[in-house]
């Protein structure tokens, strides 16, 4: 039988765990949504980048090295201490490849013993039996990978071919929700293969979401109608996860521009393995601050700045949080003269929480 047909039944043990870790985390989610509609003084979702280095190389990525050493885990915790202090809701680890990090599993009890939803975002390719119960054992509630691709290539080795081995593994042994986002758009040679990694995707019990690329000079390109076919299907298989109550989703594969208010460096922070405070992935460089010395009035700020990169944003995590509070408080204050971001917009549209690690 092919790899990518099997189906392995996770125990009765196992799925009772799953059941319950994924009410609490709905219940708590619910929660978050609820503290956000009350308040706009807390940060929702953070980025945490514990480890730039990555044992890839696809050739699409902006942020990954070959070299830099895992921030300390005193360091990576006492983040996480300013985050909870400030109130943050979710945390997701992302890389490089977080799970080269050699603490990581402390980082995501921390994360949970602060009270905060655990979020991870890897390529797999660290994934088997004993790291997805050390990982269960730790509290994570999300896990996301992104697959390019049904077969390796040159771009990316994040393929159905190599990883299906290590999804069967999750489906049999990880308690947390694992989502699989696949990618459509230029550059991507055969459509079908994002479909394909979707319904293997829903086959193994996970969500699915989809990215979408768009051309080389970073413009926004509609889909082909067959394209568009695909995405709404995988859209649709999607059913739990909220990124398709997104009407960005709809407006990046029709090639239009979304006005939304992006509220990074309020809503949303990216923290980078030096403990800055970026926009986000695609924005670092702006505003570039320490974590310890950003303060809730520089919050209250970012909050109120207008975006210049909002219509084409590449960054659909951010636009997800950004729905909790586009009905209020227009953004009316232009960004603080700051250095220029230090990486170009990406190339791609990043549908569901997006094809590289961002
Ligand atoms: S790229 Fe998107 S998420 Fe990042 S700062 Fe601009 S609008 Fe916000
Ligand atoms: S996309 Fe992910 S796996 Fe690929 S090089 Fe970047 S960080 Fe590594």
């Amino acid at each position: 039988m092919a790899e990518e047909t099997r189906v392995v039944r996770a125990s009765a043990k196992t799925r009772l765990r799953r059941e319950l870790r994924f009410l609490r985390t709905r219940v708590r989610e619910l929660k978050m949504i609820g503290k956000a509609l009350v308040s706009t003084k807390h940060p929702i979702l953070v980025h945490l980048i514990p480890m730039r280095q990555c044992n890839l190389a696809c050739t699409y990525c902006n942020e990954f090295d070959d070299f830099s050493k895992p921030v300390p885990l005193e360091e990576v915790e006492k983040r996480l201490d300013a985050l909870a202090d400030m109130g943050t809701s979710i945390i997701t680890i992302s890389g490089g490849e977080p799970l080269m990090h050699p603490d990581l599993d402390e980082v995501i009890r921390h994360m949970r013993r602060r009270g905060m939803i655990a979020g991870l975002i890897t390529n797999g390719f660290y994934l088997n039996k004993e790291r997805i119960e050390r990982l269960n054992e730790a509290g994570l509630e999300h896990l996301q990978i992104s697959i390019d691709n049904v077969v390796p290539d040159e771009v990316s080795k994040k393929s159905l071919k190599t990883l299906d081995g290590r999804l069967v593994m999750l489906s049999q042994y990880a308690v947390f929700q694992v989502n699989i986002n696949s990618v459509l758009g230029s550059g991507v040679k055969d459509p079908e293969d994002a479909l394909k990694i979707a319904h293997r995707a829903v086959e193994l019990g996970f969500t699915s979401t989809v990215g979408i690329i768009h051309d080389n000079n970073g413009q926004l390109k509609p889909l082909g109608p067959h394209e568009q076919e695909i995405f709404e299907e995988v859209m649709t298989l999607g059913k739990r996860s909220f990124s398709r109550f997104n009407e960005f989703q709809h407006n990046v594969a029709r090639g239009r521009e979304h006005h939304w208010r992006c509220r990074s460096g309020s809503r949303y922070l990216y923290i980078c393995e030096d403990g800055l405070v970026h926009w986000c992935s695609q924005q670092r460089g702006y505003p570039g601050i320490p974590l310890s010395q950003y303060t809730p009035e520089m919050r209250h700020r970012e909050y109120s700045t207008k975006k210049f990169c909002a219509p084409r944003c590449t960054v659909s995590c951010v636009q997800q949080v950004g729905i909790l509070d586009n009905w209020r408080d227009p953004q009316n204050l232009k960004p603080m003269p700051m250095k220029p971001p230090a990486t170009p917009q990406a190339e791609l549209v990043q549908i569901g929480q997006g094809r590289g690690h961002s």
